[in-house]
């Protein structure tokens, strides 16, 4: 069976085609095209799917807020063009399917999907997608299949507060994981001390400073890091959660966050082994999120 899947995002559509052993048939990519509307962005989409012969299913993921039920992106700032409209049954109009022949997730949870089946999270039942980019994103899986919730708002690890008192968070509160892991918080706290932090490649620089030795970049990553670990905490607390995948660009930095992330799980989860907890750098890159979406394609 062929499932297809795409993942939408501000900048780029990508989408591919896998069977159900996971085994990759086609993978396309192509610009989103905001600017020119929702139509064309929809045109696009459909073509894409039908090229990678979805012929009786698709999976979507998209960034934002989704409401299950309409299948549509309630709220996401890089989406504008496309909150509210019908997206899951526009597509499936386009593709003459059924509108329940056609998924829409969250990216995260679509990419989590991606990392579980085919990824990092292989061989493992349980585990937390942590995405490191702009903001820090996130996606459950419990017992092998997506946990989305009650609204679809499970797994925003990055919205965990660790510090009522810490600095404002764009979701309106304060001290989220978000504020202190993130790739935007670790230039800004690498600022704050003195560290080079406004150009493109500096984290990555950072990263390598701080495999070098010891040093200024060494103890910022630390501290990063640890305070990722203690965001994982309420998730090892919570659920004996024992596998946390990281991913998205600042996730590069993983080697020298790692140490760092061990200490805050260790420091704020309650009676548990911290050698049973495996932190795994992401495998699939920017494939996670369309490979979840198809093997989330309704069958
Ligand atoms: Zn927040």
């Amino acid at each position: 069976m062929r499932l297809v899947g795409i993942d939408l995002g501000g900048t780029a559509i990508k989408a591919g085609a896998a069977d159900e052993h996971g085994a990759i048939l086609a993978r396309r990519s192509i610009p989103t095209g905001l600017a020119e509307g929702a139509d064309a962005v929809l045109g696009r989409m459909a073509a894409l799917a039908r090229e990678l012969g979805a012929e009786r299913a698709l999976g979507v993921g998209s960034p934002g807020l989704i409401d299950h039920e309409r299948g549509v992106v309630l709220e996401c700032p890089n989406l504008k063009a496309l909150e509210d409209v019908p997206l899951r049954d526009e597509l499936a109009r386009r593709l003459g399917l059924p509108n329940s022949a056609v998924r829409l997730e969250n990216d995260a949870n679509a990419a989590a999907v991606g990392e579980g089946w085919l990824g990092a999270g292989r061989s493992h039942r349980d585990l937390l997608l942590v995405t490191l980019g702009t903001g820090v994103g996130g996606g459950l899986i419990l017992d092998g299949r997506l946990y989305a919730g009650a609204g679809g708002m499970a797994g925003e690890i990055g919205h965990v507060c660790i510090d009522p008192e810490g600095p404002w968070c764009g979701c309106g509160r304060r001290g989220c994981v978000e504020q202190y892991a993130s790739a935007t918080a670790a230039r800004r706290r690498a600022r704050e001390q003195g560290l080079p932090a406004e150009q493109p490649g500096d984290l990555e620089l950072l990263a390598s400073l701080a495999r070098a030795g010891a040093g200024p970049e060494r103890d910022l990553l630390l501290a990063v890091g640890r305070d990722l670990g203690r965001g994982l905490a309420a998730a090892v607390t919570l659920l004996d959660l024992r596998c946390f995948v990281v991913g998205g660009g600042f996730g590069a930095a993983l080697d020298v966050l790692a140490p760092g992330i061990q200490a805050g799980i260790e420091e704020r989860s309650y009676g548990r082994r911290l050698a049973d907890v495996r932190i795994l750098p992401a495998e699939l890159g920017a494939d996670a999120g369309w490979i979840g979406a198809a093997r989330l394609a309704p069958r």
